[in-house]
């Protein structure tokens, strides 16, 4: 015990300890960076260790640490950046419970995969506060991106995005995608797709601006359900094609959902994730005055109600199995760059901070989903499908000590003077929350107490994560 006793040791006691699969009143003992034990009364059966630092959990509920799959820090684009750094929006990931996050790297044009990690390495190493992995996007696939996925693979980048959209910059033909999937189902990864019909888009948003529509609800019109629709379906039969694990990143409307679940049974494993967005905001944010529509500004836009239904009754049935943010924010100043044509206002919204808090107090609170399947959706269904189960979403012996405890009784409201990501507004200004991540677990140590960061820039690690399991299908 002597060497023990030199190591972390964390005692969590008197909590509800929720997992994907039950809730049960338990004890969680900590040493250095891994959960050691799981079991009631723990407290009263450990050897004594003076240093022991115990933390009461009584009246909370003791989650894994939440993953955001789905970020954009410092996402460079034509005319300007996202806001958050690494540092800044890892901090604010972990003010709301979310230890772990997935950003993507992206391809340029004639550059490199490599190029594209080696960049975003450079951004986040010793400056994220949370753990991190990447996800590539493939935005040029030609011989040499062939040769680099296994390179990826091997490096712990086991998920690779592709783009139906965005014609001239990130997007690739079908002929590419069907290329991407098989040599990526080779080499045991995933591909993601953000799948809208970009051509349809284009001939919109050409058309609008032609008709001089320039405000910022054009830019939901110019992006319909059935642009996600007609894609969704298509990139799940080219998935089953190739037999490639897909995932389809933000899915936003009940036409889509309805398309997915109609292509899905198939052979090749598909899963569907959606974003906080999606279910709590929707497109009567475009009708606000003047330019305040801009704030909500993000592809694929904000729905209407029947499709947050939707996608709810998609969650509660397993039909969606990820809910992530898409965290992507800009400064106002940034979004005056379309003022005059919503064409070019920078796509995306803050969320991060809030993802876990939101999905447990209009989830959870409300009675919509079960304390399980907040889990699930939080945490433990994107360790599994992107390689990190379970050293992460999983509570044993041997995980990372990655812990949110999270009082259920606490009321607070959501503003942009008090919330931790680099952006001057909030799209969820004055939103009442059920429920606070209390206190915050990192391999370990603890990151935030009380709202207050015990961990800094650079405490993060990168995450390299392993291939896709065919036995995680959902
Ligand atoms: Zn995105």
């Amino acid at each position: 015990m002597a060497r023990d006793s030199a190591l972390n040791d964390l005692l969590i006691t008197n909590g509800m300890v929720v997992t994907a699969d039950k809730k049960v009143r338990a004890d969680i003992h900590v040493l250095g960076e891994k959960i050691a034990k799981i079991a009631p009364a723990l407290s009263r059966k450990l050897p004594a260790n003076p240093a022991r630092r115990v933390i009461d959990a009584k009246g909370c509920f003791v989650f894994p640490g939440g993953i955001d799959a789905h970020t954009h820090m410092e996402l460079p684009l034509k005319e300007t950046s996202s806001s958050d750094t690494f540092e800044s929006g890892t901090l604010a990931a972990l003010h709301g419970g979310t230890t772990t996050i997935l950003d993507f790297a992206n391809q340029v044009r004639g550059g490199t995969l490599k190029g594209a990690l080696d960049e975003w390495h450079a951004k986040a190493r010793g400056k994220a506060a949370c753990d991190y992995g990447f996800h590539v996007s493939v935005t040029d696939f030609n011989e040499r991106t062939r040769r680099e996925i296994r390179t990826c693979m091997d490096q712990g980048v086991t998920s690779f995005k592709t783009f139906t959209a965005y014609k001239g910059s990130l997007m690739i033909d079908d002929r590419q995608m069907i290329e991407v999937m098989k040599e990526v189902r080779d080499a045991g990864g995933i591909v993601l797709t953000h799948a809208e019909n970009g051509d349809l888009i284009d001939h919109l948003i050409e058309r609008f601006r032609a008709e001089g529509h320039y405000e910022p609800r054009y830019h939901a019109l110019s992006r319909p359900p059935l642009a996600e629709a007609e894609a969704v379906s298509r990139i799940i039969d080219l998935a089953n094609f190739a037999n490639c694990p897909l995932y389809i990143v933000h899915l936003s409307s009940g036409a889509g959902l309805k398309r997915a679940l109609g292509a899905r049974p198939g052979r090749a494993p598909v899963f569907l994730e959606t974003c906080i967005q999606y279910l709590l905001l929707n497109e009567s944010a475009y009708s606000k005055p003047g330019f305040e529509g801009a704030k909500y500004v993000l592809s694929p836009p904000l729905r209407g109600r029947g499709d947050q239904k939707a996608l709810w009754a998609g969650l509660a049935s397993d039909a969606v199995s990820v809910v992530a943010t898409d965290h992507c924010p800009f400064m106002m100043a940034q979004r005056e760059l379309g003022r005059k044509d919503f064409s070019r206002i920078p796509n995306g919204i803050p969320g991060v901070e809030h993802r876990m808090e939101l999905l447990y107090s209009e989830g959870v609170a409300k009675g919509r989903i079960s304390l399980e399947k907040f889990v699930e959706l939080t945490s433990s269904r994107a360790a599994k499908i992107f390689g990190l189960y379970p050293r992460k979403g999983a509570f044993r012996p041997g995980a990372d000590a990655d812990i949110v405890i999270f009082d259920p009784k606490v009321r607070h409201v959501i503003s942009s003077r008090t919330h931790h990501m680099k952006c001057d507004y909030s799209v969820y200004e004055g939103h009442r929350l059920q429920g606070k991540c209390r206190t915050i677990i990192l391999r370990g140590q603890v990151a935030v107490d009380n709202g207050i960061a015990r961990v800094g820039r650079g405490f993060g690690r990168f995450l390299s994560r392993e291939k896709f399991r065919r036995d995680f299908r959902t």
